[in-house]
């Protein structure tokens, strides 16, 4: 099975318009089609109720059977390959190094996010175990069974971190915490550390205190869009979905407090119609508050409620990418660099012989995320083709090696240096 679900030819190197970026004007969402009231909340699946056996792959020619979390877990396509449970190949990458793990319910995700495969507006046309994420399938699978393969050998498992993504769904605060106790009950979470990819919406601070107690190492609050208006336009009233900007800044202020400076950040998508200025000030404002971004370049994911607008283009998503690496790991400031007119960055603030040495070290253009046992700016949640085909590169999920830097050079319209 291929890891790479969504069609290429979405990939372009323009925006809308033929622009370097993604327009707010253009980045609006269709409407979710009605779903009728017998497949509302899973109806198909909990009318057949099919036991399951073992681990379910992703087919949506069958029905999918009734698994629920705490019990069953989802797990990426990069992830399952890498614990040995589903056979394939990812281009250029031996494994993954982040066990990324999706509670999982008959119901699916409650909430409307209108970039997400996993909305709630697909259940007529989809079974929620059935859904493509990320561009990729995710497979279901007993968490007793993850847990036996992991600990058989801590020490040489290839994962440098495990990752609890909650969903919107009435019982996932008290899941999250089963299933991370079925994992600290034999696991080390000091030889692998967790973290938590949280749901606003349903938790309170207490949530995030016994997640903390339990031994969650970083939390993390998928505010997804950069300004407050793309949130209420993409996951909020605008697509009749449940999330609020305040509920989401409420826990991130919760988890500042709870888990500590550099153990809490914040999801961003970029290029959903904000301006390159409105990402990194917000990347300004999450280091300023001792937290980190972790950012997707934004995909049109197919069955999603933006699947026919444009990916963003690789000059927007590059400057983005150099200059939150900038804001995060050198101590540049926003105020260090300058924006045009239309909100892009000018000038990143920094000498042209260090912003090249910072563009040719290539880690800027990795992915982003929590890290693991390499080093501090090198994220174990490479997420391999979550946010583009492998034939135009979006976030990197290895050393990006020369061929790859005279690309992204070009892509910055800074000069290829010949060293
Ligand atoms: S809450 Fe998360 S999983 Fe649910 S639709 Fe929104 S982005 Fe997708």
């Amino acid at each position: 099975m291929s890891c790479v679900k969504a069609s290429e030819s979405t990939q372009s190197d323009s925006g809308a318009d033929g622009r370097d970026f993604n327009a707010g004007s253009v980045m609006q969402p269709r409407a979710p089609n009605p779903t009728p009231k017998e497949l509302r909340n899973g109806g198909r699946v909990k009318a057949n109720a099919v036991d399951p056996t073992g681990i379910y792959k992703p087919n949506n020619n069958l029905l999918a059977p009734h698994m629920q979390s705490p019990d069953y877990v989802q797990l990426s396509t990069a992830a399952a390959i890498t614990l040995g449970i589903m056979q394939g190949k990812m281009y250029r990458c031996d494994c993954t190094r982040c066990l990324n793990l999706l509670l999982t319910y008959p119901e699916g995700c409650r909430a409307n996010c209108a970039y997400c495969g996993l909305a709630r507006h697909r259940e007529a046309e989809r079974d929620y175990a059935d859904r493509n994420f990320i561009r990729v399938d995710w497979p279901a699978v007993p968490i007793d069974d993850i847990v036996d393969i992991v600990a058989r050998d801590v020490d040489n498992t290839p994962f440098h971190r495990m990752c609890i993504s909650m969903i919107t769904h009435p019982k996932s605060d008290r899941d999250t915490v089963s299933v991370l106790k079925k994992w600290t009950d034999r696991i080390d979470p000091s030889a692998l550390p967790v973290s938590i990819l949280s749901n606003p919406t349903t938790m309170t601070r207490d949530d995030v205190v016994t997640l903390k107690d339990l031994g969650a190492d970083i939390f993390t609050v998928a505010l997804d869009a950069a300004t407050p208006e793309i949130f209420d336009r993409t996951r909020g009233k605008g697509v009749q979905s449940p999330h609020k900007w305040s509920k989401y800044w409420e826990i991130l202020h919760d988890a500042r407090e709870v888990f500590g400076a550099q153990k809490f950040g914040a999801h961003i998508i970029v290029g959903m119609g904000e301006t390159e200025y409105d990402v990194l000030q917000l990347v300004q404002q999450l280091v300023d508050l001792g937290g980190h971004s972790h950012m997707f370049c934004f995909f049109p994911e197919q069955g999603s409620l933006m699947d026919h607008l444009p990916a963003t283009p690789r000059d927007q998503w590059r400057r983005v990418q150099l200059a939150r690496y900038l804001i995060d790991y050198r101590d540049v400031r926003v105020e260090h660099m300058t924006f045009d007119g239309e909100g892009r960055v000018a000038d990143y603030g920094l000498a042209s012989s260090e912003l090249s040495d910072v563009i040719d070290a290539g880690i800027a253009f990795r992915t982003s995320g929590c890290p693991g046992k390499f080093q501090e700016d090198i994220s174990a949640c490479d997420r391999p083709y979550g946010d583009s085909p492998p034939s135009n590169i979006a976030s990197f999920p290895f050393q990006p090696k020369k061929k790859d830097l005279k690309k992204i050079r070009r892509q910055l319209d800074i000069p290829v240096v010949v060293r």
